[in-house]
């Protein structure tokens, strides 16, 4: 039952361990100058191998060994000729649709699914990946990376054990994954130096690396700005960021025979020939405001108009103005009653109101409880935060539905909370549970002409020939050659 449910809640407290963290002044790898670290290299390591299970847990690792090999075998030829060549890298596939890369202190460098189809090339890829283990050699804000990552992965935890629900639920109202670590602009400067300088040290062009800054432009104008992936970042702006590679670029190659420099383009789009396109339904979607889960076949009401996230470890829904918040995630034992209790325990939260019941005829138990303010603060209903909590048993497992938002507005909100988990049911319908991934596939080009004709050709529906164009990296009237490759995506 991969995609759903696969962590309990002991990494997270795991992290939490990990943030006692020490100043000390020591030498930076790639600048060779003396500053103020808030890491040894033992705590980075320390800190990566803590988080890493957290990480893989949260979005899942894509099933895909020949990818997964090809990333660790890139990844661990370019670490040789960083600055830090000793440190114990790792690399991986997370199986999300958000197009994203990131790093973490110790080695740690994560690609989602949706970054490598987006590539076009293995030269843009190694340009990502140099920058992303810039980000760990320069030790760019080690700190900053790791609170946020714990208010992310922390996230019911957080919200249950602190008082800043605002801030939480407003996360959730967003869209957490797109906030995942932001680095200042000197940094992402810096990085950007570092993959020009690993990718032409591992033998790649570029100048590859800097289009792709177009592509991830194209991405967040097309979503309106709403999903700005973390290597772009919202600055630099992404357009200086190219012409600035670009420059770079040019100097790393002066005295360089470009033409012998690599790209790999049909290499690389053979090896993601098939690769899954956008969310992945066997993980659960939602279609007209309602939640599908094909493998664990059930279904519930999302409130409408509200955001939500699907993860593997939870899904969770807010409404924009993010002053409430529903998080699906596992109970832990065999019954409501235990699920019910463990809950309680685990959280410190007081019972109100707590009854047995069932829903849709499963066994189900609902509690309602408060989470009074931290230690010093006066009580009052603005900053308690009021839970109406269900716990369903169904196939085995214990479902658990954590409504929550602040006291004062728990009467404004309990019937939401309550509808949407009395509405939890079997999901039977064989369209809903059949429902397959787009993947890329990859295609050669029957007659020279414009992209556009050549996806038209391939039976792409007009309306997607704009999507397409950037999955491509190209524009609809590039000229593209017969017999060249080029990207569609199909079930
Ligand atoms: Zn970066």
């Amino acid at each position: 039952m991969k995609g759903f449910i696969s962590l309990s809640s002991k990494y997270l407290f795991l992290l939490l361990g990990v943030i006692g963290i020490l100043q000390s002044c020591s030498r930076n790898p790639v600048t060779g100058k003396k500053e103020l670290m808030f890491m040894s290299e033992s705590q980075e390591i320390a800190l990566g191998k803590e988080s890493d299970p957290s990480i893989v847990a949260s979005f899942g690792l894509y099933e895909n060994p020949e990818l997964q090999a090809f990333i660790a075998d890139r990844g661990n030829q370019m670490a040789k000729l960083s600055h830090r060549p000793s440190l114990p890298y790792e690399f991986k596939i997370l199986d999300s649709p958000v197009v994203n890369a990131f790093a973490v202190p110790g080695g740690y460098v994560y690609f989602t699914r949706g970054i490598m189809a987006h590539f076009n090339n293995e030269a843009e890829f190694a340009g990502v990946l140099g920058h992303e283990i810039g980000h760990i050699t320069a030790k760019h804000s080690a700190r900053q990376q790791t609170t946020q990552i714990l208010g992310q992965l922390g996230l019911i935890i957080g919200v249950i054990a602190s008082e800043d629900f605002r801030q939480y639920a407003e996360v959730a109202s967003q869209g957490l994954q797109l906030l995942f670590l932001k680095f200042s602009r000197d940094h992402e400067t810096e990085s950007d130096r570092l993959g020009v300088e690993y990718s032409t040290k591992a033998g790649y062009n570029s100048m590859r690396m800097a289009e792709f800054f177009e592509t991830l432009h194209r991405i967040s104008a097309k979503d309106g700005g709403g999903s700005i992936p973390t290597f772009l970042s919202t600055h630099p702006d992404p357009l200086n960021r190219e012409q600035n590679v670009k420059s770079l670029s040019a100097k790393w190659q002066q005295g360089k025979d470009v033409s012998a420099l690599k790209e790999n383009r049909d290499s690389y789009l053979r090896m993601i020939d098939g690769l899954v396109y956008g969310d992945d339904p066997k993980q659960g979607y939602v279609e007209n405001w309602v939640f599908y889960h094909p493998e664990l076949k059930f279904q519930f009401p999302v409130p409408r108009n509200w955001k939500y996230e699907n993860s593997p470890i939870q899904f969770q829904m807010a409404p924009a103005d993010g002053k409430a918040l529903i998080v699906l995630t596992l109970g832990q034992g065999n019954t409501v009653d235990e699920a019910a209790n463990a809950f309680v325990q685990q959280y410190k939260v007081q019972v109100k109101d707590s009854r047995r019941t069932t829903v849709n005829g499963y066994p189900a138990m609902m509690v309602i409880s408060t989470q009074a303010a931290q230690e010093g603060q006066q009580q009052n209903p603005q900053n308690t935060i009021q839970l109406a909590t269900w716990f369903i048993q169904y196939e085995g497992l214990i479902y658990v539905f954590n409504g929550m938002t602040y006291a004062a507005l728990f009467n404004q909100y309990q019937r939401t909370f309550d509808e949407t988990a009395m509405n939890f049911r079997k999901l039977t319908e064989p369209d809903k549970l059949n429902r397959l991934p787009e993947r890329i596939r990859v295609k050669q080009v029957k007659k020279t002409g414009s992209l556009s004709d050549a996806l038209l050709s391939c039976e792409v529906p007009a309306a997607r020939h704009e999507e397409l164009a950037i999955v491509n990296g190209m524009k609809l009237t590039d000229v593209v050659q017969q017999g060249s490759l080029i990207k569609v995506v199909s079930k």
